[in-house]
């Protein structure tokens, strides 16, 4: 097989279908070449309001009408029933002492609600469904598809990428105009192209253990969260966070019976639990933490368990004269807070961009240099923001506060977007806001090495005062105790944040999908 292509990408993760969709589109010849085939288990599986905003916001842009009910729940469960997914209302953050038995108490609950009710809720991806549907959507609309296919070989020749490997039945030989990387960490340009490692400051080196589980049974059968009273949504349906000193272990329910779950942890606990070993370091997770020992008493792995000796990745390249790596091929900090999906999803949006606009232009390298600095720059904030985060694993009251700082600036980047305000926040995390990118920063740094319960009490004041100007729900009110429900009118009474009136944020809350019986009783 001898053919050129304007574009290829390689990686057929829903990173790579998508942006071979978007090119498609865009009127371009595009190949898409995988290693593996579909359909397959892949990791990253939590989606957030954001990521589901950007992948609807994708969908319009590019009349990806199929791709479009995939960003909600009940539009999702409804027009694919077939593809498997899970209900994500939230965040549930749940931290376990050292020796605590019992259910977790109200003190040391998280619960950060990110939709007012199911039809609108997000969703937690169920891979191998979900990036199968994409690739065969992208063959629909005409992208050429090489699965099962070895590169062994990458050259630049004048304007064209040559790129040599075998599939299943024989040789292949791909040029193209350019390339995307879609491939993950270490991926297939980081390792051909020899692009060297750059650190993620501020974060520890970790490692991760997971795989799918059946007969994992929910924290609302087991008990082993004490509720005071009516919590913002059920708690397990939610990315469940169980924290503890050195790391954490996720816990996220498929409406297909199974579930998915793994620890990340720093490599001191990675190597006091034996991660590596696999099924025997799950079960001593397990021991240590009363309440997921209940939840996974019945429970049976359905997947060889994956290690992942080093989590964290920056490539020290991001994009070339006629090549670039998505931010998921660019750089990984850890699972905490999914923050893969936006990346990754405002690096395709930024890619689908420039081919849009600059494909044809001699604007087009300058325009990959600001790429890879906006996904560089991304990176390093998310690494910032965990590092601060794993930092304060063993404290919960400094750990929630840090969170809320994630949550703040979310939760005002997607409200700027639904306004028609997105450039009040361009960058994720907001870090590069010229307010709360250099508070934000400052205020991690002192989470990072905070030690004494003083230097902890101020600094909560501190991370209060970051938030209050970019709070557009409730995050700052004391009262809430650490359960935050989405609530109309937080939004409402935070207008003046985004620059606009009432009357725009309820003309938005009801496109958005709000009951109108909560909006009129505000
Ligand atoms: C343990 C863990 C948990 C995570 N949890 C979350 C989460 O809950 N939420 C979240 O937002 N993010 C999460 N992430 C991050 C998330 O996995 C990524 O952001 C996401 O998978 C990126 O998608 P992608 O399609 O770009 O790449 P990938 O999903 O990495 O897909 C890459 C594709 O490229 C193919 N490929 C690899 N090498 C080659 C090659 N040489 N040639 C051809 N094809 C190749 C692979 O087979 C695969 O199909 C997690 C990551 C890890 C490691």
């Amino acid at each position: 097989m001898k053919e050129h292509f304007d574009i290829a990408v390689v990686g057929s993760g829903f990173g790579g279908s998508l942006l071979a969709m978007i090119a498609r589109q865009l009127g371009l010849s595009v190949i898409l070449l995988e290693r593996g085939r579909h359909p397959r288990m892949a990791i990253g599986e939590s989606s957030t309001p954001l990521s589901n905003l950007l992948l609807d916001e994708l969908a319009n842009r590019y009349g990806l009408a199929n791709i479009r009910p995939l960003s909600k729940w009940k539009s999702w469960r409804t027009s694919h029933p077939e593809l498997a997914c899970g209900l994500k209302r939230g965040f549930t953050f749940l931290h376990h002492g050292p020796g605590h038995m019992g259910p977790v108490q109200r003190d040391n609950q998280l619960l950060v609600a990110a939709s007012p009710h199911n039809g609108i809720a997000d969703t937690h991806w169920y891979r191998a469904d979900f990036d199968a549907y994409l690739v065969n959507e992208a063959r629909r609309m005409g992208v050429a598809y090489l699965d099962q296919v070895d590169l062994s070989r990458f050259s630049e020749a004048g304007q064209e990428i040559r790129m040599h490997g075998r599939s299943t039945e024989s040789e292949v030989e791909i040029t193209a105009r350019f390339v995307v990387d879609a491939t993950g960490p270490r991926g297939f340009l980081h390792r051909a192209l020899g692009l060297g490692e750059r650190e993620l400051q501020g974060m520890l080196a970790t490692a991760g253990l997971y795989s799918h589980f059946s007969g994992v049974r929910r924290l609302d059968e087991t008990g082993g969260v004490a509720l005071d009273s009516e919590p913002p949504y059920p708690v397990d349906d939610a990315a469940v966070h169980h924290l503890f000193q050195g790391g954490w272990v996720w816990v996220l329910h498929f409406c297909n019976g199974l579930t998915s779950a793994g620890i990340a942890a720093t490599n001191l606990l990675a190597e006091e639990l034996q991660l590596a070993e696999g099924k025997p370091a799950w079960t001593r997770v397990l021991q240590r933490i009363p309440v997921l020992e209940e939840q996974f008493r019945d429970a049976n792995a359905i997947q060889p368990f994956q290690h992942i000796p080093r989590l964290g990745f920056c490539s020290a390249e991001v994009a070339g004269m006629n090549w670039a790596l998505l931010p998921s091929a660019a750089g990984f900090v850890d699972p905490l807070l999914s923050t893969g999906f936006p990346l990754t999803l405002l690096g395709v949006a930024r890619l689908a961009e420039i081919l849009e606009r600059d494909w044809n232009t001699e604007r087009l390298a300058f325009r990959l240099q600001e790429y890879a600095q906006a996904t560089e720059g991304e990176l390093l904030a998310t690494a910032r923001l965990i590092g601060a985060l794993y930092a304060n694993l063993g404290n919960f009251p400094v750990f929630s506060a840090v969170s809320l700082l994630y949550f703040a600036a979310v939760s005002y980047a997607e409200t700027a977007r639904r306004l028609g305000q997105p450039q009040l926040a361009p960058s994720f995390l907001l870090h590069d806001h010229p307010r709360f990118g250099a508070d934000c920063a400052r205020v991690l740094e002192r989470a990072r090495t905070a030690d004494s319960d003083r230097d902890s009490s101020m600094l909560l004041d501190e991370i209060h005062r970051v938030i209050e100007p970019f709070d557009v729900a409730g995050l700052s009110d004391p009262t809430r105790r650490n359960w935050y429900p989405v609530d109309a009118g937080d939004l409402l009474s935070a207008a003046h944040k985004i620059g606009v009136g009432r009357d725009e944020v309820m003309e938005m809350l009801e496109r958005c999908g709000f009951n109108a019986s909560a909006i009129s009783q505000i």
